[in-house]
């Protein structure tokens, strides 16, 4: 298997970036990733080298040897597993309750099996998902903090270990870099971070061709007491905007595959498609729409 180690950092998605490895289509890819705090955060809240480090690093860029402008990235999320130990730090200057607190409070949390103690009432499955997944952007380099077009920094609870995430190719190779993993985040992320954690993340990459996929796009992890759904991210500037786009890129998507018009897909939207906000804390906010896959398996919509 091809491995990318922690040392293969980058604090943004960029054209001129130099691979860190290439692969071929197919081929089953191991990245390890440092934490959200480029693995300097201590539980006294003290940084190691605070001046060497990275934003919010992902590991990479990976090259996919015949990827092109046009074509788009499958990417199977094969496995997630974290490294011990997952930090949180309460910010003072953004998400819903920062003017409530003064200290830059740091929790350190034990994340090695399969539950989060949050406290003495409290246990949690951990439920490890991908903060930042990306390629590069077309022309300029685009950092790990900002979601877009691109994928990158979308902090989106559906990107799990079974789930399928789909991303434009902009340039030769593609360029994919991951980071930023939570061991457990709810929608929104109200308060700026995640459980932040360290880990490694194995993933199958494919090129394809699907002209009407909106990317970037997640097919959700099988789940047996739940639909397994398509969801289409978008970010801008306000919520507003964000939920407006990732709704028409949804619908778009149904008028491009099936025989539904303006006014019966937006209809069918309006009663199936769910409107979930993944983070209002980046410096563009990300909004997606949910749809149940049986509704595109009912047109024969085939997600390659
Ligand atoms: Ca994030
Ligand atoms: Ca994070």
């Amino acid at each position: 298997m091809i491995r990318i180690s922690r040392d293969y950092v980058t604090g943004a998605h960029s054209p001129s970036d130099t691979p860190a490895a290439r692969c071929q289509s197919g081929d089953t890819v191991w990245f390890e990733t440092r934490n959200c705090y480029d693995d300097r955060l201590a539980a006294d809240g003290s940084e190691f080298e605070p001046e060497n480090a990275v934003e919010n690093p992902a590991t990479g860029p990976l090259y996919i040897e015949g990827a092109k402008k046009g074509d788009v990235l499958k990417v199977e999320i094969l496995d997630i597993t974290l490294k011990g130990i997952g930090y949180m730090r309460q910010s003072t200057v953004g998400g819903a309750f920062y003017e409530r607190v003064s200290e830059r409070v740091v929790r350190e949390f034990d994340v090695s099996g399969d539950t989060l103690q949050f406290n003495d009432t409290l246990t949690f499955p951990i439920n490890t998902m991908i903060g930042v997944i990306g390629v590069a952007p077309e022309t300029e380099a685009i950092s790990t903090v900002i979601p877009g077009d691109h994928g990158g920094n979308m902090d989106c609870t559906r990107i799990i270990e079974g789930s399928t995430v789909y991303l434009p190719v902009n340039v030769d190779g593609a360029l994919l870099a991951i980071g930023d993993l939570h061991a457990l985040m709810g929608d929104g992320e109200c308060m700026i971070c995640g459980l932040e954690s360290a880990g490694e993340v194995t993933v199958r990459v494919s090129v394809v061709q699907e002209d009407a996929l909106p990317t970037p796009c997640v097919v959700t992890a099988h789940d047996p007491c739940n639909p397994t759904r398509i969801c289409t991210i978008q970010s801008e500037e306000d919520l507003m905007a964000a939920a407006k786009k990732s709704a028409n890129c949804m619908l778009d998507y149904l008028l491009a595959r099936t025989d539904l018009d303006e006014y019966d897909g937006g209809k069918l939207l309006s009663l199936k498609g769910d409107l979930i906000i993944n983070q209002i804390v980046n410096p563009l906010l990300t909004v997606r729409m949910e749809l149940d896959k049986s509704i595109l398996d009912a047109y024969e919509v085939d997600i390659p």
